[in-house]
């Protein structure tokens, strides 16, 4: 690291509304070039807390600073930051082209440097065709196309996105998730982004952020959350997991009767462990033996349910293309890989 400042730094940031405290003591960085994604269910504050940062609202103690200057009492538009709202928030009696330049217009740019810009952002967005619609005339993927470029026209020092792609469609949530992060990383622009989609957290960010109840939970590179959660919250959060009652016996985890395979050294004692349902593996000598109560196909992997004798329900992923074990068969699994373990 640097000793540069980082770009946005949040210290101890509060804020309540009414007895509700939407914010309760947040402190986070991101560093120039970053893209990180504040990650948690309805109602933790992430909007706020993102809100708070954009300047649209005032904290109720805590402090903003950007590039190292203080910004807590700053405008939105003296932070020098670009946003992106998930309902789109165009003007509708704007052309495309007018609302992406509508920005540079305000700044009093020449009007041909402003029309040149408007081109080449419309071209990273892939929308050059479209500069002439109105919104009603454009899809919700291209409108958020528009708003994206309308953002980014001005060159912010960085992106705040608040859910972008929530009133998307899945294919196109897919599709735009990855080319705002490939756009970000070709303009090394600085982005903080709001998403409750735990996957989408996974697959943009650099660093995931994950919320509840006004504080930070944990924050982490995706696979890192993913494959050491700190707590049993953000182990049901991020990813699909069976919490089971383990105790780590010299050295090794004991569950469900069997010893697990360890991956990081761990002290002696009562603690859960999370299983993910790619961390089984079907065997017919494997140590965990049940019923299958249930076989969904997903295209990639069957989903299956097994209720071991315990009465414990534990979830495998097996390859689809083979193996189909019906309800009501029996079913030997075996570890295939350490399982992350939580304080209880
Ligand atoms: P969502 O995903 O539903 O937008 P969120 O995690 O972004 O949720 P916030 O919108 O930040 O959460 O809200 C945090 C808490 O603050 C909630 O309890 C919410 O009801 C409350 N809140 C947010 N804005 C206001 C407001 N302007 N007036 C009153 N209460 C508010």
């Amino acid at each position: 690291m640097s000793g540069a400042a980082p770009r946005l730094r949040l210290e101890a940031v509060r804020k309540a509304f009414g007895s509700a405290r939407a914010v309760d003591g947040v402190s986070l960085a991101v560093g120039a070039g970053e893209f990180v994604t504040l990650l948690g269910a309805s109602g933790c504050g992430k909007t706020t807390l993102l809100r708070i940062a954009a300047g649209f609202t005032a904290p109720d103690g805590g402090r903003v600073a950007i590039d190292g200057a203080d910004a807590t009492a700053a405008a939105p538009a003296a932070r020098g930051m670009g946003f992106v709202f998930q309902s789109y928030a165009l003007f509708p009696t704007k052309t495309a082209a007018e609302n992406i330049g509508f920005a540079l217009r305000v700044a009093g740019r020449p009007r041909a440097e402003s029309a040149a810009r408007v081109r080449e952002v419309a071209a990273m967005v892939a929308i050059l065709p479209l500069l002439d619609r109105y919104p009603h005339e454009l899809s919700g993927g291209q409108q958020q196309r528009v708003a994206l470029a309308r953002a980014i026209a001005p060159a912010p020092r960085m992106l705040l996105l608040d859910e972008p792609l929530a009133a998307l469609d899945a294919r196109i949530r897919h599709r735009l998730r990855d080319e705002i992060r490939a756009l970000t990383d070709r303009l090394g622009m600085t982005a903080l982004y709001v998403t409750h989609d735990q996957e989408e957290a996974l697959a943009i960010s650099d660093r995931v952020v994950v919320m509840r109840d006004g504080r930070i939970e944990q924050e982490a590179a995706p696979a890192d959350l993913y494959l050491r959660p700190a707590s049993r919250f953000v182990a049901e959060f991020v990813g699909q997991a069976t919490l089971l009652e383990a105790e780590i016996v010299q050295g090794v985890p004991q569950a469900l009767g069997i010893a697990w395979p360890l991956a990081a050294a761990r002290a002696d004692g009562p603690c859960l462990m999370v299983l993910r349902p790619e961390e089984l593996a079907a065997d017919p000598d494997g140590p965990l033996r049940g019923i299958v109560e249930s076989a969904r196909f997903l295209g990639a992997m069957l989903r299956v349910g097994l209720v071991l004798p315990c009465g414990t329900r534990i979830a495998a992923d097996l390859p689809a293309r083979h193996l189909r074990p019906a309800p009501g068969e029996a079913l030997a699994l075996r570890p295939i890989a350490a399982p992350a373990l939580v304080p209880r």
